[in-house]
């Protein structure tokens, strides 16, 4: 592993990287990422790796001839093992003090940052991100850890003194941990809501069987190594892979889990939070899809707002769940905003994500390709303009993966699916609206409410959107992204409505204490356990 490369900070709004050390750091990592391809990697479930009997191929969407890396499908039997691990240290771990706990995980957060080339490459190469977007994953996941930790250590561990009756009443509240998590994350950012979600839990106290996505396991693991490196105990953090069918199923159905934490699609999401508080309640935060409206208003820098909106939209081919998917254009600009987008869509490289001037790579698998494929065919058969893309690349370096190009169609009425379903491919569409008030009425009128934007000069516009729009993650008049491009500590994120189910965001001041419950305590007398 490279420790030594001079750091710049790279986030999702990090526009550019012209500092040639990165980029030659990252060449590096990806030339001794492709000598270690195709490993079989172990699940890590109490002290043991274990290997399993089966396996499965992570492959590569840049090309699926390349194998990353192999990785056992786990069963029932190994997610009630990793359980009961995790079960059987977190009475140690909850009783740690937090400072303990808090210093195991910076130092987590700090091998994560000094093994930022070496994870970011493999996960370009795992789910085809290009370098910006997999450096920042890294180290958002990094910095996940420490805000969480910080967050923990400013409300001095949640012990909070409260008042007496009497002079002889101790009184207190305080936040405890409930006991084992569930973590099952997405493949779109697979680090980050592998580690964000398990940091806060681990953070509060409590223990965690992470099942990653089969389409990025190897980013989990990564985490993984990083937190065994950094001397968590055995037990603390396991990690069971395979599908969501029977590995994330027992998660759910076993008592042994007290809390789970879902990122992931809305129709698997709902399933969940329905079904895991079907006996009695436990905490359950599930992060869902999104339909992301942004809306350009006369008054707006057009120029601006078309470069949010590529960024937004293509970004990560439209993978990210804060991907913006529609817009809501005032026709007096529409023909002039269409333009300018186009021709920056235009400009974007297509190709293979490990080559240092590729801006968007291949989708995650032939299901999102096909997903790309029937929404190009409907826009064409319903009377819509295809702008630009609507193809997909098939030649030469292309030939083995997953392609598509940056779509933007107009022209199809406001009503359409293609204005309501969440795609998760590089396709936007456009509508022209007459007004604030109609623009802001479509974009609420959605099962969804994760993030939104708005291109507005007019200060009576912005305040209308703000007040009115039905979204957890909002953005006015930004160039880095139209919608995307959240950071620990700068904007919380989390999803309204059907995106999101427990108001309280990630990233964010109020996530940690999710992890937890109040327990208020009162001690008569001066004996008994200290307190306060
Ligand atoms: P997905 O729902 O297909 O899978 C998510 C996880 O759930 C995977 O680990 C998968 O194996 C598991 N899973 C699948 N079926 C399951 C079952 N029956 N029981 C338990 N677990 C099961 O989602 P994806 O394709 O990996 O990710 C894309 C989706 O995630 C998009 O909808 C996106 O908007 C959403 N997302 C939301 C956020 C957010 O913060 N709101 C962040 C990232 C992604």
């Amino acid at each position: 592993m490279s420790t030594a490369t001079p750091r710049m900070k790279i986030t999702y709004a990090t526009l550019s990287a012209d500092n040639e050390e990165l980029q030659l750091s990252f060449d590096a990592a990806v030339e001794r990422a492709r000598a270690n391809l195709g490993n079989t990697y172990p699940m890590l479930i109490g002290n043991e790796e274990r290997t399993g009997t089966e396996t499965f191929d992570d492959r590569s969407p840049i090309d699926t001839d390349l194998v990353v890396a192999r990785f056992p499908v786990g069963t029932r039997t190994d997610v009630c093992d990793a359980i009961n691990a995790a079960r059987a240290a977190y009475p140690a771990w909850r009783d740690t003090p937090w400072g303990e706990r808090l210093a195991i995980l910076r130092r987590a957060a700090d091998l994560i940052s000094e093994r930022q080339f070496d994870y970011a490459a493999l996960m370009t190469l795992e789910v085809g991100k290009n370098r910006l977007e997999a450096l920042g994953d890294v180290e958002e996941t990094a910095d996940l850890l420490r805000y969480y930790g910080d967050e923990f250590e400013k409300a001095d561990g949640f012990v909070k003194p409260l008042g007496s009756l009497s002079p002889m009443e101790r009184t207190r509240s305080v936040l405890r941990p409930y006991g084992v998590f569930g973590v099952i994350s997405p493949f779109n950012f697979p680090m980050a809501l592998a580690g964000g979600p398990s940091g806060g839990a681990m953070i509060a106290g409590n223990t965690v069987v992470l099942k990653p996505s089969s389409d990025a396991p190897l980013s989990g693991w990564k985490f993984g190594e990083a937190l065994r490196d950094a001397g968590l105990p055995d037990g603390v953090f396991n990690l069971v892979t395979g599908p969501g069918e029977t590995v994330g199923a027992e998660l759910q159905e076993n008592p042994g889990i007290d809390g789970m934490v879902f990122t992931g699609s809305y129709e698997v999401g709902m399933k969940l939070h329905r079904s895991f508080t079907q006996d009695y309640p436990r905490p359950i935060i599930t992060e869902m899809g999104g339909k992301n409206p942004a809306i350009v208003m006369r008054s707006a820098d057009l120029d601006e707002a078309a470069e949010g909106v590529m960024r937004s939209a293509f970004g990560f081919d439209g993978q990210k769940c804060s991907a913006n998917s529609r817009v809501y254009v005032d026709r007096e600009v529409a023909r002039a905003f269409v333009d300018k987008l186009v021709e920056k869509a235009r400009g974007i490289t297509v190709g293979d994500p490990t080559e240092r001037d590729t801006w968007m790579g291949p989708v995650i698998n032939q299901r999102a390709l096909d997903t790309f494929t029937k929404a190009a065919d409907d826009a064409r058969s319903d009377g819509g303009t295809i702008e630009i893309g609507g193809e997909v690349l098939r030649d030469g370096d292309t030939e083995r993966g997953f392609y598509p190009t940056p779509t933007v169609v107009t022209g199809l009425p406001l009503e359409h699916r293609l204005f309501r379903d969440e795609l998760f491919v590089p396709f936007l569409v456009i509508g022209e609206v007459d007004s604030l008030e109609q623009a802001l009425h479509e974009a609420n009128d959605s099962a969804y409410g994760l993030t939104a934007g708005i291109f507005s000069r007019d200060e009576s516009e912005v305040t209308l959107f703000l007040n009115t729009i039905q979204a957890g993650v909002v953005y006015v008049n930004r160039r880095a992204g139209a919608t995307t491009g959240a950071w620990p500590g700068i904007q919380s994120f989390g999803g309204w409505k059907g995106s999101g189910s427990s108001g309280k965001s990630g990233l964010g001041p109020y996530y940690v204490q999710q992890f937890m419950r109040e327990q208020s305590q009162t001690v008569i007398g001066d004996e008994g356990p200290p307190i306060l």
